[in-house]
């Protein structure tokens, strides 16, 4: 049987890493993406035991977008799982956002997911099936002060994988989103540690989550199991929203 060829968008660490890793464990075929050829070699490395392949992508970029899926339709066949993971924060109040900040959060965040999954979806339309999972964020349901932009964007895909979702269904093509709480990457090394406390403090569940936590959700989505839920919104935040 042929192996599931699937694309993880933001490989290099953190969330993406663990998504890669989990699928790449599981059998599948894994491209996964970073920005430098520094991140796309460290990715090779990683997914070398299984045969899977680091390669460079800005999502900002629809030339880049082209060209990585001409070379992985023409040498290993379309993708059938995409991972739009790839996502960046500019915080800041309204009151004294740049517009720039706003521009480059909303573009990396979520026209990133319109050109990434207009270019997956040609191929899977025709397989008659796939899976498109989005990582959003707990405050695109709840807010956070500081994250117009981000909770905009985050927002912004949740609403756009509802819509996808009634376009392809019958193809039976999926899209769904996971929606992380407070994870223990990068991202959220970020935070000021009493910010973070106090960002605890609302999680029953009382520690950050591990980005495996995330991985296991999408990984579900992407299996056989998980073939009549579309449109979906999987909260995996300790508790966090509810
Ligand atoms: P992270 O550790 O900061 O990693 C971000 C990843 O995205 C990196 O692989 C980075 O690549 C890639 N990336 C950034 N800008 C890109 C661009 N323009 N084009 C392509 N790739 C780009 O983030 P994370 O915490 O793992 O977050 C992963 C996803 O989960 C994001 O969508 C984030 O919004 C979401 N999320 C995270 C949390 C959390 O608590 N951590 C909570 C809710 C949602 P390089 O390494 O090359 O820079």
């Amino acid at each position: 049987m042929s192996r599931t060829i699937t694309l993880v968008t933001g490989a290099s660490r953190g969330i993406g890493k663990a998504i890669a890793k989990r699928f790449a464990k599981q059998g599948h075929f894994v491209i996964g993406t970073a920005t430098t050829d520094k991140g796309a070699e460290a990715i090779d490395e990683y997914l070398h035991d299984s045969g899977g392949i680091g390669r460079v992508l800005d999502v900002r970029d629809q030339e880049q977008i082209d060209k990585l899926f001409e070379e992985i339709e023409s040498v290993y066949g379309a993708v059938q799982v995409l991972v739009n993971n790839a996502g960046m924060t500019q915080d800041g109040l309204l009151m004294r956002m740049k517009d720039e900040d706003w521009d480059s959060v909303l573009d990396t965040n979520l026209s990133s997911i319109y050109r990434m999954s207009k270019r997956a979806v040609r191929g899977m339309m025709k397989a008659r099936r796939g899976r498109i999972i989005n990582i959003t964020s707990v405050v695109a349901q709840m807010g956070n002060a500081g994250q117009s932009n981000y909770a905009a964007s985050k927002a912004g895909v949740e609403g756009f994988s509802r819509t996808l979702a009634r376009e392809i269904g019958s193809r039976q093509v999926t899209i769904n989103c996971v929606a992380p709480g407070l994870i223990e990457t990068d991202m959220t090394d970020e935070l000021d540690e009493r910010l973070l406390n106090s960002m605890l403090d609302a999680v029953p569940i009382g520690r950050l989550g591990q980005p495996e936590d995330i991985a296991a959700a999408v990984s579900f989505l992407a299996s056989d199991e998980a073939s009549y839920i579309t449109g979906a919104v999987i909260a995996v935040n300790g508790g966090m929203y509810m």
